[in-house]
């Protein structure tokens, strides 16, 4: 099979035992890869209703057909697991160089299943995978880490590692991995406190296979077809990165602030991409082989944190550290993401999780005994603290570490209405209320509150209605089927919606049939993405997951926006219920949300 490794490494890390398993090309064609791997690997591995860190659960990584091959933005890769801040299927993708490498180990795809008596590494290469004792590696940073196993391996050899975050089980822990033109960080769900419950500090790759395409003239001549759209859509990523995102959004009146009290930041100049860039920009990094370079080193030249070189803070990241927590220090936010970088944590739901806090502490939940530390809104320093405790459950961080919705149920009855989580994930910086197509595409996302289910990108547009709840059931089911089958090529989302457009069409059947050969039409392409949804809805449905869980956060649904161009929209209980029946409908699931035998059974499933 052209544009496959066509085996999937299986490893026990209680024994270090290895098993290879065929990938099959009716497999390989249903699912194509990456997400839709790792949708049916981790179904089949993993028993219903264990706990996360269970030694059952299973840590899957994969790659798909399009990476390491020469299609922008290809170095990209999903790790999935069962998440131990939602108790359901999740799945987080990353680039770098980590990815093209997975990919030249002939492995498409590797699960990792149970739980190492001591601290090791995994060693991927070629021939399989062996356990690499890792002790003096523990309570160490995600990038002293890999700097440390590549010491030994090689600069060629490429590392996931976990933080100190991972090791103390904190349920949005991340991992990173590092090369020297651009880091990768697989953030969101908690699935580097899996591996940590596994204690397995790292994941090492090397091999030297390539991917053959099926027909390159027929991808030269989509590429070239595609240059023009894709460095014009990208421009702004190119000069700022995400953070370009600040203005307009908070123009939009769509930016939380104040724990999303409200929807724009009276500060948000300060904390925007123009603003930061000028004052912090050191230079551009890249994932391999992709000619947008939306990366970026940050210097801060002045100030207490003068000095600090680091990674730049995305969009996402401004909005959790930034506006949600009433904070326009600009160089914080490059502290913060940095921290979290470091100790393996999601900005999002670290963020997120502090900007209820704030609240709660404001209305005297919370103490200022209880805390330990002075924190309040705008207070950057006591952010900085609380993201280090957190990081090691030291004191208050203990709560924090279990992410916004479980520190609200400890804290006060009426609490969890405070708190910005659809199914337990903290929401990112996309309007739950503002957009709604993002009202039912949170409500109905197998992650919970992810911008990577159904995509904020195409209600950004002019002329899109973001008002008004007609179409958006429809819409969200194709955003749906569209991340899917881009997180299964595997495709970064940021090159592959500015180059080959938002939805399942035309040219992705085109790069499928260039790479592999398979005469693809758009619909079967398509179905490629309901079929990925509907494992991922099977795997939550198997947990519990029916119509009572497809709700927003209650401030959404109660609490219009108070001021500014999106004042008075939310999305009220009977509108959102009005959705889902059209949703469940054009699924083809039951009325409790459940997908039916006769979809299924359409599906192949
Ligand atoms: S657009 Fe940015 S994130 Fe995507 S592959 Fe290129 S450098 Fe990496």
């Amino acid at each position: 099979m052209r544009g496959y490794g066509g085996r999937i490494l299986h490893v026990d890390v209680t024994t270090g035992r290895n098993r290879v398993e065929p990938v099959s090309e009716a497999m390989a064609r249903s699912l194509l890869g990456g997400n839709g791997f790792a949708a049916r690997l981790l179904l089949d591995a993993v028993p219903a209703g264990v706990d996360a860190y269970d030694p059952a659960n299973a840590v899957v990584f994969a790659v798909g057909p399009v990476t390491d091959t020469v299609v922008p933005g290809n170095s990209r890769a999903c790790v999935a697991s069962k998440s131990p801040l939602t108790g359901l299927f999740f799945d987080s993708t990353f680039g770098g160089r980590f990815p093209a490498t997975m990919k030249r180990t002939g492995f498409d795809a590797i699960v990792i299943e149970g739980c190492a008596a001591e601290p090791v590494y995994l060693k991927v290469t070629e021939a399989g995978a062996e356990l690499v004792p890792a002790r003096s590696l523990w309570g160490r940073s995600t990038r002293d880490t890999v700097q440390a196993i590549q010491a030994v391996e090689g600069a060629d050899t490429d590392v996931m590692a976990i933080g100190p975050a991972g090791e103390h089980l904190v349920r949005f822990a991340a991992m990173g991995t590092y090369w020297k033109n651009r880091e990768g960080f697989a953030g969101r769900g908690g699935i580097a406190a899996v591996l940590g419950s596994k204690r397995v500090k790292a994941v090492t790759v090397s091999g030297t296979r390539k991917t053959e395409l099926a027909d390159a003239a027929s991808m030269k001549k989509l590429l070239e077809e595609r240059r023009e759209p894709l460095m014009t859509g990208t421009k702004a990523l190119t000069t700022y990165g995400t953070p370009f995102l600040v203005k307009p959004i908070n123009t939009l009146g769509a930016l939380g602030s104040f724990n999303l009290r409200r929807e724009t930041f009276a500060d948000a100049f300060a904390i925007s991409g123009e603003e930061m860039h000028a004052h912090h920009h050191a230079r551009d990094t890249t994932c391999l082989k992709c000619p947008v370079a939306c990366g970026k080193q940050y210097e801060i030249r002045e100030g207490e944190l003068q000095g600090l070189r680091a990674k730049m803070p995305e969009y996402e990241t401004i909005f959790a550290f930034g506006s949600m927590l009433g904070n326009a220090h600009s160089a914080s936010l490059t502290r913060a993401n940095d921290l979290c970088d470091l100790l393996g944590m999601d900005t999002i739901s670290m963020g997120v999780t502090l900007a209820f806090a704030c609240e709660a502490i404001e209305r005297g939940w919370l103490s200022e005994r209880e805390v330990g530390v002075p924190f309040g809104w705008g207070d950057w320093r006591g952010m900085l603290r609380l993201i280090e405790m957190t990081a090691t459950r030291e004191g208050f961080g203990n709560r924090l570490a279990d992410g916004a919705w479980r520190l609200a149920e400890s804290t006060h009855p009426d609490a969890t209405r405070l708190v910005y989580a659809v199914k337990r994930l903290e929401l990112p910086a996309h309007s739950a209320r503002a957009l709604k197509g993002m009202s039912i595409g949170y409500a109905t996302a197998s992650r919970g509150g992810s911008h990577h289910d159904t995509r904020p990108t195409p209600q950004y547009a002019p002329g899109y209605d973001r008002r008004s709840p007609d179409g958006k059931p429809e819409f969200a089911v194709r955003s749906q089927h569209f991340t899917a089958v881009d997180d299964s090529l595997v495709l970064c989302r940021f090159t592959s919606e500015r180059g080959f457009g938002l939805y399942v069409d035309e040219p992705y059947t085109r790069m499928v049939r260039a790479v592999t050969g398979w005469d693809m039409g758009v619909d079967e392409l398509e179905r490629v993405g309901e079929r990925v949804i509907n494992l991922e809805r099977l795997f939550n449905t198997r947990e519990g997951t029916r119509r009572k869980d497809d709700v927003l956060p209650w401030r959404v649904m109660h609490e219009p926006i108070p001021d500014g161009p999106s004042a008075g929209m939310h999305c009220p209980p009977d509108e959102l219920d009005m959705m889902l029946d059209r949703y469940y409908a054009l699924r083809g699931w039951d009325a409790d949300g459940v997908p039916t035998p006769e979809r299924l059974g359409a599906l192949g499933l």
